[in-house]
């Protein structure tokens, strides 16, 4: 970009049903250079392989609720029982300092965001839908995965229902294929996202 032109920071938000293969798009494209990633708060046990710190911040209820009464959630839902919370501050100061952000929660999430008073956080938004290819398959995704119970497979499948009529609140939806083709397009969005007249700085 010319050196008297400078953009502010995108905040690209991710949504896609539990096993629509996500989280490997989603490790994919924080390898982008200067994209910083949200890592969220839970009270939800981790799963074997999970780092705290990189995949999320595991905290007890308490230490949820003492966060959640401090103000320092920009959204939080209530997702198949657990808490889960997007921390404020590491999000704005990126934004500001003009370094996009992703955060990958789920559609009340999204939705809290769209609906935010901040102007920063409004100006910066682009919201992107997966929508998984059909529940038959999300159903073998989630067995193929191996980390959820029979029980609670069928709860994930139910909110997949659910969450897959809100795709038009988004202002993309990536109808998913392979994780290669999905990361395509995600990156095509990230590109077009950045040229948007409305976020050139002129210096
Ligand atoms: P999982 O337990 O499979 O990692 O995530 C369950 C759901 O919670 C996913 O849809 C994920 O996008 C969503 N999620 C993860 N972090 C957050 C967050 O900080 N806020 C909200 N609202 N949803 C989140």
């Amino acid at each position: 970009m010319s050196k008297r032109f400078g953009r502010s920071g995108i905040l690209f938000v991710i949504s896609a049903p539990s096993g629509a293969g996500k989280t490997t798009l989603v490790e994919a494209i924080r390898q982008t250079p200067n994209l910083f990633y949200s890592v969220s708060c839970t009270t939800r046990t981790p799963r074997s392989g999970e780092i705290d710190g990189k995949d999320y911040r595991f905290l007890s209820d308490a230490d949820f609720r003492t966060r959640l009464g401090g103000g320092d959630f920009l959204e939080h839902a209530q997702v198949h029982g657990d808490f889960y919370g997007t921390l404020r501050e590491p999000i704005l100061t990126n934004l500001k300092n003009g370094v996009d952000v992703l955060i990958d929660i789920d559609t009340q999430g999204a939705a809290t965001i769209r609906n935010c008073d901040d102007p920063v956080i409004r100006q910066a938004l682009a919201d992107v839908f997966i929508m998984p290819p059909d529940l038959e398959e999300l159903r073998r995704r989630l067995h193929k995965r191996g980390t959820e119970t029979e029980q609670q497979i069928n709860r994930r499948l139910e909110t997949a229902a659910r969450e897959m009529e809100l795709w038009r609140d988004y202002r993309y939806t990536i109808v998913s294929g392979s994780v290669e083709e999905d990361l395509e397009k995600f990156r095509h969005i990230m590109a077009a996202e950045g040229y948007l007249s409305r976020r050139m700085i002129q210096k």
